[in-house]
């Protein structure tokens, strides 16, 4: 375990100089630790052998099949990850509310910390509500700003989860797993094993919410030990289901009901709804701070985000739809009866794009490709609708609003990653809507 007061006159590398690493270093710094980094893509080495260093604190994206960190293993030396080194510097009485999961991490944990935010409106003892991790600032950077009571939401991925050893939120949500990141784990049960981190170490009083028509989510309930709550959208549960939604407003088995945020389409939002509500009131949120939170809640950028119409067609960006799943779960949430016009492609990632074939078939007009990927989707996706190769998003978005007619929906949800043409897919949705902005 990491304490100050073991480590402080300790030598640390830092392995990796990312945002996360970089944030930790200055932790370090202002802590007093004499610390450097190692990072190959930085080029940036320890002046000394690295085995001759105290202790490590690793970055998420760095894979533990990389030689250096085995041979720092070989060598027993502590590694920490900067997740528990930074709430290791946590003042008194802060709690930690985690979320994790395959798909729907930002948006419930936005979620979450809006909830939290309203509940400490209505509480009155000026308790600070912070949002972190995974999510864009990592917890180290706060530290020193975080006051003793504050509420910590942390979006958790599975990458930080692998390297944490005795992380136990005081509480905890894991909406959904499939595979996914398995070059970085190595296979899907290692993924599992690692999700599974985010409740090992919670103890009776604390609390692990799930998703109970999961069959990974739900064969965790036998393992944790602390208070279990189970949410479940359709009637497929595996577990019973603590919540349930009547098509209008999702009720509680305490009888308590939150109407879902207007804005938010989708199913799968519910879901993110339903999970962010059972951590907050089984951490004794009242449901009016709850509603609150939903009342004034806007989707998330990039997020099947309607931005604009145009000639009567309506502009959707979901550029965060970086693999096929994501764009399968905009056209469900869409259904859009044949006027869509989807642009997909980008970067493949070496899935096949034929699950997509029947929500194609049932709701797009057109398919618009982009990007790299296009020959391989446009060969995969044949003879559902028509498909136009456009290359780049700016023409994609010239043809559309050519062609599309009053009535019609236009979707970025690529199902690709952006990096052939973009920096990131926030960069690609950006583009994506300054281009519509511009047509009259
Ligand atoms: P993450 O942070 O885990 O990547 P986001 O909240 O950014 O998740 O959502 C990314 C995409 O994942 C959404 O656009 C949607 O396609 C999908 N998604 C969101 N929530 C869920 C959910 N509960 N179940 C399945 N898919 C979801």
């Amino acid at each position: 375990m990491f304490k100050h007061t073991l480590y402080k006159n300790k030598t640390a590398v830092i392995l990796g100089a990312g945002k996360s690493g970089l944030a930790c270093g200055s932790l370090l710094k202002k802590k007093g630790i004499k610390f450097c980094y190692w990072d190959e893509n930085k080029k940036l080495f320890p002046k000394q052998d690295i085995l001759s260093y105290d202790f490590f604190i690793k970055s998420p994206g760095i894979s533990w099949q990389n030689k250096v960190l085995k041979q720092i293993k070989k060598a027993k030396k502590p590694v920490f990850s900067e997740l528990e080194v930074a709430i290791s510097y946590l003042p008194k009485g802060c709690k930690i509310f985690a979320i994790t999961g395959t798909n729907g991490k930002t948006t419930t944990t936005t979620m979450l910390g809006a909830i939290l935010k309203e509940y400490a409106k209505e509480e009155g003892k000026h308790r600070q509500v912070y949002v972190l991790g995974n999510i864009g600032t990592p917890i180290a950077s706060k530290i020193g700003k975080i006051k003793e009571n504050s509420l910590v939401v942390v979006e958790v991925s599975s990458y930080q989860l692998e390297d944490s050893t005795y992380f136990n939120p005081h509480a905890s949500a894991i909406l959904n797993i499939t595979p996914d990141h398995l070059d970085h784990h190595g296979s899907y049960k290692k993924y599992i094993e690692a999700k599974a981190k985010i409740f090992k170490h919670q103890k009776a009083q604390q609390v692990l919410v799930i998703n109970g028509s999961d069959e990974v989510c739900s064969s965790f309930a036998k393992k944790a030990k602390c208070r279990i709550f189970s949410f479940s959208s359709t009637p497929k549960k595996i577990l019973k289901s603590d919540v349930f939604y009547d098509g209008d407003e999702i009720i509680f088995a305490s009888g308590s009901r939150v109407r879902p945020p207007k804005d938010l389409i989708g199913i799968h939002n519910i879901e993110n709804v339903m999970a962010a509500s059972l951590v907050a009131f089984a951490c004794g949120v009242h449901p009016s701070s709850v509603q609150r939170a939903m009342d004034k809640f806007k989707n998330i950028e990039h997020r099947i985000e309607y931005f604009a119409t145009k000639k009567g067609v309506k502009y959707y960006n979901d550029s965060k739809a970086t693999n096929v799943d994501s764009t399968l779960i905009a056209l469900k949430a869409l259904q859009t009866d044949k006027k869509l016009w989807l642009i997909l492609g980008g970067l493949d990632k070496g899935a096949p794009y034929t699950p997509l074939a029947k929500e194609i078939q049932k709701n797009c007009k057109h398919i618009v490709l982009i990007g790299s990927a296009s020959p391989k989707i446009a060969g995969e996706l044949k003879n559902l609708c028509p498909i136009t190769d456009c290359k780049t998003l700016d023409k994609a978005v010239s043809f559309i609003y050519k062609n599309a007619k009053k009535g019609d929906i236009c979707l970025l949800s690529p199902a690709c990653a952006s990096f052939d043409q973009f920096k990131s897919f926030e960069e690609r949705g950006k583009v994506f809507k300054e281009l519509v902005s511009k047509l009259k």
